[in-house]
């Protein structure tokens, strides 16, 4: 055996039979996390590549080591395309994932224990919006704005008051459970009128804002953060865009306020999945998975209670309790029918993060493998079959059954 350049089933057959072993429950069952998707095979070999082997921190033109001919035009390419899916003045590519790049923000544009406004975690937002938890929340003063108990939509109303009384040097939105449009434009108003910055966080969004299947962040914010391995349809990593005045602020806060040497082989993948959204086909990709997201809220709701009515984009949140079920019971019976959910606090939620009321679905994968909209509509029934029946074993094998036809039916790579 040549440890160097045997290929990975002769050198570690353990680690590729795991591989394989996921590969298989990926084919089999129904990946319904709304921040999963599955990158086409065109990305993960350019992350299986070479450019993982070097070292090159800095930017194009400006490196702190040689050798980076190769390496500045891949990412001068993914600049590029990135500028032109999203219409932005400046691009970062390096940041490692979505939480590092909100952390590489707030550093470039406040001061430790400035206050910013972000989206409470309960009611929709991410741990790197300032919750007590995450570093974020340590590091800088975080107020939250949630949504209103009326409609379960953001309450604009309320980011205002907040903005007046607390006057945040950066008012945050994008979420992470929120199913309807998010009101960039307000948004920027808002942050503007109070003297802040406007940031969104687009990391579930950016494929449907590149497929015009949500309103856009530009020209309204001065920064937005996304990752690339959600509807991006790319490689896990993250890119910041902002407006070429704080492009410097910026830059300076990912490298060398922050990381080292950047991902090349990621920033490659980046460049692909940029390449492949350009293209009419992703149009219909990001179209696809909205109306396929409606169609499993409209099934579900003669079942259970869909948060906030419905659904504008790829997720749908759902109140299991009603169905005598908890969010924790209900994951755990979906999971024994090959279908993959995540348990979800819902707005105002009386039970606890461990175990909440609620489970969050999307449809960006399964809509990667060409699922319709009468195929999500039947996933909507069988769905609420498990809950209904989530201690009746028989139902879930039945339901199991059908998940294995569906998934044959559309073949991954
Ligand atoms: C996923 C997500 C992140 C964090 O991304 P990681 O790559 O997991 O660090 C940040 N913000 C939002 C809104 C997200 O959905």
């Amino acid at each position: 055996m040549n440890r160097f350049r045997d290929s990975l089933d002769k050198v570690d057959p353990i680690v590729f039979g795991l591989i394989e072993k996921e590969r298989k429950r990926q084919q089999d069952g129904l990946e319904m996390i709304p921040s999963e998707s599955f990158a086409s095979l065109a990305v993960l070999q350019a992350l299986g590549s070479v450019l993982n082997n070097k070292y090159s921190e800095g930017y194009p033109g400006k490196r702190y080591y040689g050798g980076n001919q190769v390496v500045d035009e891949v990412e001068s390419l993914a600049i590029e395309r990135v500028k032109k899916v999203f219409g932005c003045e400046h691009v970062n590519v390096q940041p490692y994932s979505g939480s590092p790049a909100n952390v590489e923000v707030y550093s470039a544009l406040m001061e430790l224990g400035d206050t910013a406004l972000a989206m409470s975690l309960s009611e929709g937002g991410h741990l790197t919006h300032g919750h007590k938890v995450s570093f974020t929340g340590k590091a800088w003063k975080f107020v939250h704005y949630g949504v209103s108990r009326k409609d379960e939509r953001i309450d604009l109303e309320q980011v205002r008051a907040l903005a007046r009384e607390h006057k945040p040097k950066i008012i945050v939105c994008g979420a992470t459970a929120y199913s309807r449009i998010i009101p960039f434009k307000e948004f920027a108003e808002i942050a503007h009128e109070v003297g802040a910055y406007a940031m969104a966080d687009m990391s579930h969004l950016a494929g449907l804002v590149a497929a015009g299947a949500h309103p856009s962040p530009f020209p309204h914010m001065d920064v937005v953060t996304t990752t690339t391995h959600k509807t991006f349809n790319g490689p896990r990593g993250a890119v910041i865009m902002c407006r070429e005045e704080l492009a410097q602020k910026v830059d300076k806060a990912v490298f060398p306020g922050m990381q080292g040497g950047p991902h090349n082989h990621v920033t490659a993948g980046i460049a692909v999945a940029a390449g492949l959204m350009l293209k009419p086909e992703f149009k219909a990709y990001g179209k696809q998975v909205v109306k396929n997201a409606a169609a499993l809220a409209k099934t579900l709701s003669e079942s259970v209670r869909i948060i906030s009515g419905g659904t504008d984009n790829h997720l749908v949140l759902a109140d299991v309790s009603k169905a005598g079920v908890s969010g924790k019971e209900a994951e755990t019976a979906l999971d024994q029918a090959l279908i993959t959910v995540n348990k979800n606090m819902i707005p105002f939620d009386p039970r606890q993060p461990f175990d909440p009321s609620g489970i969050r679905m999307g449809t960006p994968a399964i809509t990667s493998r060409g699922f319709n909209e009468s195929e999500c509509s039947e996933i909507g029934g069988l769905i609420a079959r498990v809950v209904k029946n989530h201690s009746d074993s028989q139902a879930l094998s039945s339901v199991k059954q059908r998940v294995l036809e569906l998934t044959a039916a559309h073949p991954m790579y």
